[in-house]
């Protein structure tokens, strides 16, 4: 079973990604956890790249780089896992790319699903989960205080948080949104819930 996480920066997708994991393992599961960008040696040195900023990069040359991050991620690590039937969760996906490249750019998200999609050799996930809350509360969580928070910033989040939720429902085979300003427990709880009826 291939499983993502997503959703704003702060909204709590490593700390539940580090539960959800832990929960699998303990009940028997083979697990296998993986970052995109990033998960292999290719994948890093793309991944380090794209946190560069010295580098200007034109956004296709920047959205071909995480595809081209994600292409060896899924043939060298996640469908060889999925074969020997481990359970992959991954910190983002190609869902991630569609809405980072696509706002403020004339890079349509039609294009980039479809380029996607081929980037990752046809793999989709089975069940992609959307922790979603409002973008000044997951900033305040990142210790960025709101008197040197530029009011661009939240409502830039905030364009990103809809567009998470608009192009939801095409990443995987079965999706489900996750309020996240809630405690670290009571989100964890639905996630297994989601979890489990996606695993029926
Ligand atoms: P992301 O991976 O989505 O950026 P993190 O899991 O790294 O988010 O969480 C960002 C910060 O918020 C961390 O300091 C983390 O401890 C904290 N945090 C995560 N989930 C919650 C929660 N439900 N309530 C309060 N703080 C949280």
């Amino acid at each position: 079973m291939f499983i993502t996480l997503d959703g704003i920066d702060g909204s709590g997708k490593s700390s539940q990604i580090e539960r959800l994991c832990d929960h699998l393992t303990a009940t028997g599961a083979n697990v296998l956890r993986v970052r995109d960008p990033g998960g292999t040696a290719p994948g890093e040195a793309i991944r380090c790249l794209l946190l560069d900023s010295n580098l200007e990069m034109h956004r296709r040359c920047e959205a071909l780089l995480f595809l081209a991050a994600r292409a060896q991620l899924v043939e060298e690590k996640i469908r060889p896992a999925l074969e020997k039937d481990m359970i992959v969760v991954s910190d983002r996906f190609l869902l991630a790319n569609v809405v980072y490249q696509s706002i403020g750019s004339d890079i349509s998200p039609d294009e980039l699903w479809r380029v996607g999609e081929w980037a990752s050799g046809g793999l989709r996930p089975d069940l992609t989960l959307l922790l979603d809350m409002p973008a000044d509360a997951a900033m305040r969580r990142l210790n960025r205080p709101a008197d040197r928070m530029e009011s661009r910033g939240v409502e830039y989040m905030e364009t990103v948080r809809m567009a998470f939720m608009v192009q939801l429902p095409r990443a995987a085979h079965a999706t489900a949104i996750i309020p996240a300003d809630r405690s670290i427990d009571d989100i964890h709880q639905d996630i297994v819930a989601a979890v489990r009826e996606a695993n029926q």
